[in-house]
This record gives structure tokens, sequence and C-alpha cells, in this order.
């Protein structure tokens, strides 16, 4: 026997049992952005490795260890996107979608970082992804939140916290900077190899250390909250008012600082406790410095990205729109003659109705078989076309879950039928 391929490490199949809740998501996403005037973005899953390291900086996880870089025949520097920020900035700039000067998009779709695997942490994954160009008050800010508040409550999900901070400018956090390398260069025996590299590059990464013992050293680190400019304080403190008055619980996390490198005032985190470590959904911020650093005309953005794996676990923690679809009608075909018959019945039928979700029995089969067949589809009714209906221009209706009903109908009457039985609509299909 030929040697079976396995999977890649870390990448993974979603298997039809698995699909409604991956479905739920992705519906309630696109009503959730709709209702929002955001726009949806497709941006290509490869681009230039340039990209990434400029965007999201040399001292951070993605670039130092987690992306999946390969030179093409071309000789061309390719990445596969580890998030989607950095392309979709670079699009709006290829684009030209900045002149008309403001922009609220999103994007649904794979993500790669070469990571160690584990549960909720994967090499190939999936997010949601919101963006925001052109806005420089905190209203954005609040209304970024709101939606991602609002996705989450959409989809039934509770026990989620939002977590709070403030980077300041480039200008207050290169004052804090130097705050934090006195600090730990006085801790510098207790750091870990990674964040005594971290401590010469960008200092503010240990605040992100998933280190337990790093993260005792964070927490008598200085706050940055405590020496953020002017602007920032009240940008921060309107945001905090616009989340109050809309009724969203927020915890100020003051070493909150996130995984890459572009972020400057607002940053947020919706965490959970039902995942154990891997307890981050969604995060995100704001990006005031990026545009122009990929070469845009100077242009605020804000955006978030929420893992898609991690919000079907708990989907399916919580048994939220995990009902697996399936058939309502299932065409047993009980004749000699009526494989040609029964085909165009059912495409008559979904002609009629661009809703009604039938399946035919192919390959044949004894009644015993087909009925069996029926009822592991989960559809509700059964149609029997066998030599003897077709030859009187009828077909048989059963239930296959009450025993209520068991009626012949004639051929030319069956659209009608169905469609009153299954309460069906004849609206196009969206
Ligand atoms: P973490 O701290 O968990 O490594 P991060 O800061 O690297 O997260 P972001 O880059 O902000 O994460 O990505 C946003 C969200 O995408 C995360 O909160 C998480 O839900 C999800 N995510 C990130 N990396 C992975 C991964 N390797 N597998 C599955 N989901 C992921
Ligand atoms: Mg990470």
């Amino acid at each position: 026997m030929a040697k079976i391929i396995e999977p890649l490490r870390g990448v993974h199949d979603v298997l039809p049992s698995q699909i409604a809740a991956w479905q739920h998501l992705e519906r309630v996403t696109r009503d959730v952005f709709a209702a929002y005037g955001y726009e949806e973005f497709r941006v290509p899953i490869i681009e230039q490795t340039q990209l990434f390291k400029r965007s999201i900086g040399d001292f951070t996880d993605i670039v130092e260890k987690e992306m999946f870089s390969f030179v093409d025949q071309g000789e061309d520097h390719i990445t596969l996107r580890p998030e989607a920020t950095a392309g979709i900035v670079r699009a709006v700039i290829s684009n030209g979608l900045l002149r008309e000067n403001r922009l609220r998009v999103w994007c649904m779709g794979p993500m790669f970082r070469r990571e160690r695997p584990q549960a909720g942490r994967y090499r190939q994954f999936h997010q949601i992804d919101a963006e925001a160009f052109g806005f420089l008050g905190p209203d954005i800010d609040a209304e970024m939140i709101s939606l991602s508040a609002r996705l989450l409550r959409g989809l039934g999900l509770t026990r989620l916290k939002l977590l709070l901070n403030s980077l300041g400018t480039p200008a207050s956090r290169a004052a804090y900077r130097d705050e934090l390398t006195a600090y730990f260069t006085a801790h510098e025996a207790a750091l870990d190899e990674d964040s005594r590299r971290r401590l010469r590059g960008n200092p503010l990464r240990i605040l992100d250390s998933k280190n337990p013992d790093m993260q005792r050293l964070v927490a008598g680190a200085p706050l940055l909250l405590d020496s953020l400019d002017a602007e920032s304080k009240a940008h921060f403190e309107t945001l905090c008012a616009h989340l109050e008055s809309a009724g969203i619980e927020y915890h100020v996390e003051p070493h909150l600082v996130r995984g890459l490198d572009y972020y400057t005032r607002t940053v947020f985190e919706w965490t959970t406790d039902a995942l154990g470590a891997q307890s981050t959904v969604c995060a995100g911020g704001r990006y005031d410095g990026l545009v122009e650093q990929l070469g845009g005309a100077g242009t605020p953005g804000i955006g978030w990205a929420m893992g898609q794996e991690r919000i079907v676990m708990l989907l399916e923690k919580q048994r939220l729109g995990v009902n697996r679809d399936h058939p309502a009608v299932y065409l047993v075909l009980a004749g000699e003659r009526t494989e040609i018959s029964g085909l165009k019945l059912a495409e008559q039928l979904r002609d009629a109705w661009p809703h009604l979700k039938l399946q035919v029995n192919l390959g044949g089969g004894s009644i015993k078989t087909q009925f069996k067949r029926a009822d592991k589809s989960g559809a509700q009714f059964a149609l029997v076309l066998g030599d003897d209906e077709a030859t009187r221009g009828v077909v048989a209706l059963k239930d296959l879950r009450r025993d209520a009903l068991q009626e012949e109908c004639a051929l030319d009457r069956i659209n009608e039928r169905l469609g009153a039985l299954l309460g069906l609509t004849a609206g196009a299909v969206e």
C-alpha cells in the first residue's frame, strides 16, 4: 500500500461535521460589519517579506521566529501573511484608497505563523480583521471596540473580559522606554534569553513575555500610563467615557503592550478564562504611524484581529451555533428505470424552490438501504419514486421523523405540496 501523507504540523482540516460553528461565525461577522458600514476587503496571502519586517518590527515574536518565508523561483522574497493589517495597509496605499481620506474595511482568512503548536495555537489559523483609516479621535476607537463587543455578543458568547491600555505617542513611549531599560537593566541577571536580547532592541517587548518568571518581574515595572503625554491621556479618557456610556465594561491593564511594534495610543484585548493558556480571542489597537512608515501619506489607523479557531472553540464549549446542516428531503429511487426521471424531478424541485435542501440517492441500492441512508442524512421527508409510481405519474411522500404522514402526490402537484409542507418561499438564494 502507498504510504499515507500526513498533514503538516500545526495545520488543521475543518471537517464537514465541524463546519456549522465556522459558518455561524462567518454569518454573524458579515451581518455585524454591514450594520456598521464596513466593507469587505480581500488581500493576498503572500506578500513581499519586506512588508512584514518593516511594519511588525524586528524584535517581535513574529519577525524573530514565526514567519513562513521563502525565496521563489523568480528570487522574490515572499512571506505567507502572519497577520492582515500590514497587507491591508499596503493594499490601501497601492490602490490609492486613501485619496478619499477615510475607509472602514474588514477581512477574514488564513494567517501563518511558525509557532509551537498547542491547543488554540496553530501554524495556519484564521482571523477576522477590522481596520479603519483617517480617523484621529477616540470615537473610532469606541466604534471599533463596540463592533467587536457586538460581534461577540451576537455569537452568544459570555465570560469575556475587555482589557484596555494606552501606549501613548512615539515620543512618550521613548521616554518610557528609557525608564524600562533602567528597570530591567537593574534586574538583568533575572532576565531570560529572549528578554535580554529585547532589553537592547526593544524593552517594551519584555512586557509581552509569556514566561511566568518574566511576568513576575514585569509586575513591578514602571507604568506607561504614568508617563503618558497630555493628548494621549485625554484621548484615553474620552475613549473610557464612550465605553461607559455604551455600557461596555473594561479593565485598564497598564502592562498590556501587544505583540506588534506598530501600535500607538489605544490597545485592547478580549480575553476569556475558558480556554486555558491561549486566553486572548481578539486584540487590536491604534497604529497612527504605520501608513506613513509603509510609504503612504500620514494617515491614522486602527484595527483589531479576532482568532477564529479560539472563537470556534468557545462556540463548541458553549454549544452555540453548532447544529449540523442537513437536507430536508431525501429522494429514494426505487425502480429500475427511475434514475433518469428521478434526477429530472430533483432539478425541477430545485428550480421551483431555490432554498430547498434535497439530496438524491445515487448509486442504487435496495429500498431498505436507501431508507437507511435517508434516515442518516437527517432529512425530515423521503420522496419515493419507483417504477410503479413513475408509470402512474405520482411520487410517494413519507415523514421520516413522525409516523404521521405517508401519502401519494401527483408529480405535477409535488412542487406545491413540498413547498407547503416545508414552508418554502420562491425567492432566489442570497
Ligand atoms: P498571542 O499572545 O496569543 O501569541 P498575538 O499577540 O500573537 O497572540 P495577534 O497577532 O494580536 O496575537 O493576533 C490576534 C488574535 O489572533 C489572537 O488574539 C488570537 O486569538 C489569534 N491568534 C494569534 N496567533 C494564533 C495562532 N498561532 N493560532 C491561533 N490563533 C492565533
Ligand atoms: Mg503570538
